[in-house]
């Protein structure tokens, strides 16, 4: 297999590939269009196409590009899908969401056009918010107004202490599962539902009335070996979608709740679009997600690289800084080498390949 094909440098081309990979099948491409423009003005857009019949009771929901700067893997696996020739159990179809996030692919960033992790954003922003009590002490080292190389250093060994006290695991806590009072800090989950959110939501709704089960895949990457994808349950073990992912996974799936997943423990997220939108269906789910670099600070630290950029640094005006800057959280979320291209595809194939056969069952 050359799966390196799949892929594309730019959102630009990602955006047109799957276009033309869908076309080529005969699909009906349905377009969202983001308010805002892409890095190098081109329109920002969603795209969606449905493989299969559109009254088919169960449906797989395979969604790209929730944290922009993923959706390079994302869209891959997507066309690669697209591509080849899986046959489709009766009554199922497949809905491939292309770019969630466009500002955020096109820009190279986690998050959306107003600085939200789309996938913190998926709360009840009527009630009171989750508390992240660690970003709030940390705040100034997690997002400093200035970034050099020597306040780096004295920021990373601040978030160093912290660790040595609290653990590792608080301190993952404080910067990455989500905070809601700091809206040019990093993994902010907004203040109502963001473009993405809405866009999302209307994406899903046309099949509420028919759908009885579903099976979600949420492409991320970032996190984990080298090219190798992880099958992260999206359900706590009350949730009613925890005991299918437990008959479709058992052990190869990994969960919050027994301490197997690889993630931190992450509020507002991407399922909860799908369970509210299907509300009278039975609802599973999965991120996928793809190992890049070999360790998890370095991607952190170039969020936090990234944040201060665009919200201190002026944004991505080609200065040397901002370059260096642009191309590290690039590498932290796409390797772009033959080899991860090729893993990602094979287990991304195989992972759908797999859902699609137990949600027929269903
Ligand atoms: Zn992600």
């Amino acid at each position: 297999m050359n799966a390196s094909r799949f892929f594309r440098p730019s959102y630009a081309a990602a955006r047109a590939a799957f276009r033309e990979a869908a076309a080529a099948r005969g699909l009906t491409i349905h377009t969202h269009g983001n308010p805002t423009a892409g890095a190098k003005g081109e329109d920002l857009t969603t795209d969606v196409a449905l493989l299969g019949p559109q009254d088919a009771r169960r449906l797989m929901i395979v969604l790209s590009g929730t944290h922009g700067a993923e959706g390079f893997c994302g869209s891959g696996i997507q066309v690669g899908w697209l591509s080849g020739n899986e046959p489709l159990p009766a009554d199922t179809a497949i809905l491939m969401i292309h770019a969630i996030n466009p500002y955020g692919f096109s820009h190279v960033r986690r998050v959306t056009e107003d600085n939200v992790d789309l996938n913190r954003n998926f709360v009840d922003h009527g009630n009171a918010k989750p508390e992240n009590p660690g970003y709030e002490q940390l705040r100034d080292f997690i997002c400093p107004k200035e970034w050099t190389d020597e306040s780096e250093r004295r920021n990373l060994a601040a978030l160093h202490a912290y660790a040595q006290v609290h653990g590792m695991d608080a301190l993952e806590t404080a910067v990455a599962s989500g905070q809601y009072v700091d809206p040019q800090g990093v993994f902010y989950g907004g203040t109502q539902p963001t473009w993405s959110n809405r866009t999302l939501r209307a994406i899903l709704s046309p099949f509420a009335a028919r759908v009885t089960h579903s099976a979600f895949i949420d492409l991320h990457t970032g996190i984990g070996p080298y090219g190798f994808g992880e099958i992260m349950s999206n359900h706590a073990a009350r949730d009613p979608g925890h005991r299918v992912m437990q008959q479709w996974w058992g052990g190869e799936a990994t969960y919050f709740d027994d301490g197997t997943s690889s993630s931190y423990y992450v509020v507002g997220d991407t399922q909860i679009a799908v369970n509210q939108s299907l509300p009278n269906a039975h609802n599973a789910g999965i991120t996928l997600e793809y190992g890049t670099i070999p360790d998890k600070r370095d991607m952190m630290n170039a969020v936090r690289a990234d944040n201060w950029l665009y919200a201190h640094g002026g944004g991505d005006t080609g200065t040397p800084k901002g370059r260096a800057i642009k191309a590290r959280i690039r590498a932290a979320f796409y390797p772009e080498q033959d080899d991860w291209k090729e893993m990602v595809v094979e287990r991304g194939h195989y992972v759908m390949k797999r859902m699609l056969r137990c949600l027929g069952e269903s």
